[in-house]
């Protein structure tokens, strides 16, 4: 078993939320270490290459409503990391870019976790606290310590990892990780044989019963090659989730017949055990400064990317107090 130096801050889950806590914590002072179980960074903000296409299957864009928040957003677009796809309207007067990231929407994570001591592929599975220090045990056999812990897991995922400390949690910490659900998803990946003919931007809605989005990955400008994503809605994810990959495939393309004409050359499939949080906690991390314990993560922020990331940078100004 490998044994690793405490750091001040100890951070579970290398999506947008855990990378803002750690920016954020780094610029403050604190050394931190961050594991997630996962080969990429970034989460849910996911980005697959399959037969030479790329596709963006989980977080399709991003909205910017919060000050804090466009403080960074102004960095990456500065950096080049960012672009708007496209500006809808939201109400008479204000418009709410779609920003997205030129090489998928997984490259956003990758360019924030650059500066930061982040390991993949670590699976925590049993946590420890004692002598005023945190333990993170990965499956692999290594293990991690910190004086503060930050989890920004799905909230189910984070009561399994707590569980394993057999300690009693503050009781708001309590309320809000049993009182939080999920919607499931499902993307269907189709690499296609000729461009999509989805109008622009390329990126559709749909009030459907079976499919909620549609977007051209090419058309993003983030493919060479033609590729669409298709998002299921949470009830028929639900419904299908131990459906074989074929059965929802064939579901799905006998829906999108009726929605438009498609040459496709091959297929893939994606289940999201957790999308968005139903019913968000109002604030927007929770901190025990006696147990050194944070809560963040969509849970918190509110759902969506920009909600996680206000979460991670909350979480990071609650553990500067704590610590
Ligand atoms: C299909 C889909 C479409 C979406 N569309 C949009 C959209 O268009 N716009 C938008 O703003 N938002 C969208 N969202 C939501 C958005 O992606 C999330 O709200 C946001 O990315 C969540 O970030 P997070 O850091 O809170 O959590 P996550 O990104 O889930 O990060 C948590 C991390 O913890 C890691 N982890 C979990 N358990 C362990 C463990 N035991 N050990 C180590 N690591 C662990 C995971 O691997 C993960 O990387 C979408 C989500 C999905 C799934």
């Amino acid at each position: 078993m490998q044994h690793h130096n405490p750091s001040d801050v100890l951070i579970i889950g290398a999506g947008i939320s855990g990378l803002m806590a750690a920016t954020k914590l780094k610029e403050s002072g604190s050394s931190v270490t961050v594991l997630d179980k996962g080969r990429n960074h970034g989460g849910r903000m996911a980005t697959r290459t399959f037969d030479g296409a790329i596709f963006d299957h989980g977080a399709q864009f991003f909205t910017v409503r919060q000050p804090i928040f466009q403080t960074y957003v102004e960095q990456w677009s500065a950096a080049d990391i960012i672009k708007i796809w496209f500006e809808s309207e939201c109400n008479q007067s204000k418009k709410h870019p779609r920003w997205v990231a030129h090489q998928g929407m997984n490259s956003l994570p990758k360019h924030i976790a650059k500066n930061l001591d982040v390991y993949l592929s670590k699976e925590v599975i049993k946590l420890s606290y004692n002598h005023q220090k945190w333990t993170a045990f990965c499956q692999d056999g290594t293990d991690y310590s910190g004086i503060h812990l930050l989890i920004t897991t799905p909230t189910p995922q984070t009561t399994r990892l707590l569980e394993t400390t057999h300690f009693p949690l503050p009781s708001n910490m309590q309320h809000a990780l049993q009182n939080i659900r999920y919607e499931k998803g499902l993307s269907i990946l189709l690499r296609l044989n000729d461009p999509s003919g989805l109008p622009e931007p390329g990126g559709i809605k749909y009030d459907h019963p079976k499919i909620s989005w549609i977007a051209d990955n090419q058309m993003k400008g983030i493919s060479n090659l033609p590729a669409l994503t298709i998002h299921t809605t949470s009830d028929f994810a639900t419904a299908t989730w131990k459906y074989t990959h074929d059965e929802k495939i064939e579901l799905i393309l006998d829906e999108i017949k009726s929605l438009m004409t498609l040459s496709i050359k091959g297929a893939q499939t994606h289940r999201w055990g957790y999308t968005l949080p139903i019913n968000p906690n109002k604030e927007k991390s929770l901190t025990s400064p006696d147990l050194h314990l944070t809560l963040a993560g969509d849970a918190f922020g509110g759902p969506r990317v920009e909600g996680s990331a206000c979460s991670g940078l909350h979480a990071a100004k609650q553990i500067t107090l704590a610590i």
